[in-house]
């Protein structure tokens, strides 16, 4: 482990020098608070640092100050020395955030004994710190994951609710343009009973990948569930909307899928969100119905709600 002694001293740099040294500890010495301040802001620095009290340039205390404040998940364990009058300066030295202290002349047995305390403390304080980004990194890939659907990469549906509500409650606060295209697959329950459910899932990529090429980048694409997909069109009126359905409906008719000997093509309901009367449910199921209907008409078309 690697150790910073700073002291203006010669004679104590020494014999703390030496004395880390025989114990085991990697030392760099610094012979004034300036330049331990220095070393203090390197990348690599010690994490261990013994500095003394009173040094030409910063004084102990106050890199021990400064160190606290920006440490942040990086931790020091800090010792302060000096030959201070003693009850005072602990107190002080502890209240500038050393987390310890030893006086001068040092008793060799208690100095070697409070740095392998501070070794140790140390020791853990990185390992919590290791052990907390994991942990945070882990909560990342927990709540990626919940918002994902696992076949296609897709948002899922609790990640469309989420994205949805937001998007509603903007438009409505700055009256700005919203719409929802819902798409079916066509007779895709054929695709599986055909070509085994293996073809379906690849159909089913294939899809979600041609919807997400064909967006904008801040358009939310999900899939609702089975062999249905929904798109949230933020600042797109219901014209826009119909022309980027229109172009979808027809890319999926002529995109070979490669597990099957036809193009999968699907239906796809457009609805605007009106600014006046329109709550998100309402909204779902006016999409909802012109899906429907683009259904009853034939399929492989697109239909405007109301
Ligand atoms: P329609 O044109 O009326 O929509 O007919 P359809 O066959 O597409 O609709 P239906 O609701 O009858 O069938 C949907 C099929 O989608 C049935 C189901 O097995 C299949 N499906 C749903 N989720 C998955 C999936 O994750 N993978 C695969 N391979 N198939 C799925
Ligand atoms: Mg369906
Ligand atoms: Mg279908």
């Amino acid at each position: 482990m690697k150790v910073l002694i700073a002291d203006d001293d010669p004679a104590s740099r020494l014999l703390l020098e030496s004395l880390l040294i025989k114990w085991g500890y990697e030392v760099t010495v610094a012979c004034d608070g300036d330049q331990a301040w220095r070393i203090l802001s390197l990348p690599d620095h010690p994490r261990f640092v013994i500095l003394d009290w009173m040094m030409p340039g910063i004084e102990g205390p106050e890199i021990v100050r400064r160190l606290r404040e920006s440490e942040g998940s990086s931790p020091h364990y800090a010792i302060i020395i000096t030959s201070k009058e003693k009850e005072y300066a602990t107190v002080h030295a502890l209240n500038s955030g050393a987390d310890d202290f030893v006086a001068k002349p040092f008793n060799l047995c208690e100095l070697q004994a409070r740095v392998a305390v501070g070794f140790r403390v140390n020791q853990l304080h990185m390992a919590l710190m290791d052990k907390m980004q994991k942990l945070e990194q882990a909560t990342e890939t927990i709540s990626r994951l919940a918002r994902t659907d696992e076949l296609t990469g897709l948002h899922n549906r609790r990640s469309f609710n989420e994205n949805f509500t937001l998007a509603v409650s903007s438009a409505r606060r700055y009256n700005l343009p919203l719409s929802l295209i819902s798409i079916d697959l066509d007779y895709f329950k054929r695709v599986n009973d055909t070509y085994g459910h293996h073809a379906g899932d690849q159909v089913l990529k294939l899809c979600a990948s041609l919807l997400q090429e064909m967006v904008r980048e801040d358009d939310i694409v999900a899939r609702w569930g089975g062999e249905e997909f929904i798109i949230l069109l933020l600042h797109t009126d219901c014209s826009s909307a119909i022309a980027l359905a229109e172009r979808l409906r027809d890319r999926f008719e002529h995109t070979p899928a490669t597990l099957t000997p036809y193009p999968v093509t699907a239906s796809f309901g457009v609805a605007q969100f009106k600014q006046e009367c329109e709550t998100e449910d309402t909204l779902l199921s006016r999409v909802d119905s012109a899906l429907y209907r683009a259904k009853n008409s034939g399929r492989n078309c697109v239909v405007v709600a109301d």
